[in-house]
C-alpha cells in the first residue's frame, strides 16, 4: 500500500490518482460530445464459412470517427463508456448506422448471413432495451432472424439469472445468442446447457499459437466438440494464418473469422469485399 510507505509516496500516489481521475472524466465528456456529433461508427468484419467459402455474417465493431478523421478503436473508449453508463447511446447509434448498411446489402444481394452485434450488460440492463429493439426492427422492416448479439461469457457469469431471462426475451422475439469470448469467462457445462444461446465463439487467446501449443489444441477441441454435444454453432475469432484455418477445419470447426480473410473495414470497404468475395478473397 502507498500508505505504508511513507508521506511522499502517498502524496505521489494521491497525486497520480487524481491525475488518472481527471483523465477519466476527460474522456467521458469527450465520449458525450461525440456521441452528441453522431462520431460513433460501425466497421464490419465477415464471418466465413471456411468449406463452403461463403460469407455467414458480419460482426460490428464499433469505431469512433473524431472530426479531423482519426480513426479510435475500443479499447479507448469501450471501458469508460461501460462504466458511464454512456454505452447505452453508443450501442444504440452504432447498432443503428450498422443496420442501414446491412438493409441496404441485403437488399442489393450482397449478403444474405447475420449482422451480429456486440451487446453490453448495461444494454441489456435497460428496462426498455427490449422495446428499443422491436421498435427499430418494425421501424426499419428488419426481420429478427437476420440478428445475433454477441455477449461475452464472462458478462453472463456475473448477472446470471437476469441476463438469462433478457435473452430468453430476445430468443422469443427470433433473435440469436452468441457468446463472445467463450473460454475464458468459467461457464459450467451444467449452467451451458440451460442458456438460450446457439454459437459459441471461441476466444481469439486460443486460436493464437494453434497448432503448435499444446494447450491451446486441446483446449479447443473440447470446446468444439462441446459445442457439438450440446447442439451449437462454433465459430473460431482471431484466425489469421492456413494453418490455423486448416486445423480447425480437421477439428470440426468450418466457422471462422479473423484477419486470414479480413480485418474489420468500414461500410464502404466492407461493401467492396462483399461484392469481390469469393473471387478475389485472398487468405495470405
Ligand atoms: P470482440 O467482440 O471479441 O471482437 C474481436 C476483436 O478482435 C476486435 O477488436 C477485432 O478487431 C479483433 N480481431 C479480429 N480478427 C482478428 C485477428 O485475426 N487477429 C487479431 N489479433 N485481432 C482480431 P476491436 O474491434 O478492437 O474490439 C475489441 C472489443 O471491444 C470487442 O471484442 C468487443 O468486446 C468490444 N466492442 C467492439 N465494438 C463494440 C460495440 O459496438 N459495442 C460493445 N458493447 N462492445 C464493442
Ligand atoms: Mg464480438
Ligand atoms: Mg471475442
Ligand atoms: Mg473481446
Amino acid at each position: 500500500l502507498a500508505k505504508d510507505q511513507g508521506r511522499n509516496n502517498f502524496q505521489f500516489y494521491t497525486s497520480n490518482l487524481t491525475d488518472q481521475a481527471f483523465a477519466h472524466l476527460s474522456m467521458q465528456t469527450q465520449i458525450r460530445q461525440a456521441i452528441d456529433n453522431n462520431e460513433f461508427i460501425p466497421y464490419f468484419q465477415p464471418q466465413i464459412d471456411s468449406i463452403q467459402q461463403k460469407i455467414i455474417g458480419l460482426e460490428v465493431l464499433a469505431r469512433w470517427q473524431t472530426k479531423d478523421g482519426k480513426i479510435i478503436a475500443p479499447i479507448e473508449f469501450i471501458q469508460i463508456a461501460e462504466k458511464t453508463g454512456l454505452i447505452i447511446p453508443l450501442d444504440r447509434q452504432v447498432m443503428l448506422k450498422a443496420i442501414h448498411h446491412f438493409l441496404r446489402w441485403r437488399k442489393q444481394g450482397l449478403i444474405d448471413g447475420k449482422l451480429s452485434l456486440n451487446l453490453a450488460v448495461k444494454q441489456l440492463e435497460q428496462d426498455d432495451f427490449f422495446e428499443f429493439v422491436n421498435t427499430l426492427l418494425c421501424e426499419v422492416d428488419c426481420n429478427p432472424e437476420w440478428l445475433e448479439f454477441e455477449i461475452t461469457e464472462s458478462d453472463i457469469m456475473t448477472k446470471l439469472d437476469e441476463m438469462t431471462r433478457k435473452m430468453s426475451q430476445l430468443r422469443q422475439l427470433g433473435i440469436k445468442i452468441a457468446i463472445d469470448d467463450f473460454g475464458t469467462g468459467y461457464s459450467s457445462l451444467a449452467y451451458l446447457k440451460k442458456l438460450p444461446v446457439s454459437k459459441l465463439k471461441i476466444d481469439q487467446s486460443f486460436i493464437r499459437d494453434l497448432p503448435q501449443d499444446e494447450d491451446d489444441a486441446v483446449i479447443t477441441k473440447t470446446i468444439i466438440s462441446m459445442a457439438d454435444n450440446l447442439g451449437l454453432k462454433v465459430i473460431a475469432e482471431g484466425v489469421e494464418t492456413m494453418e490455423q484455418q486448416a486445423f480447425l477445419q480437421a477439428n470440426g470447426c468450418e466457422q471462422i473469422q479473423g484477419y486470414l480473410y479480413s480485418k474489420p473495414l468500414n461500410a464502404d470497404d466492407i461493401e467492396i469485399f462483399l461484392r469481390q468475395f469469393p473471387d478475389q478473397a485472398k487468405p495470405v
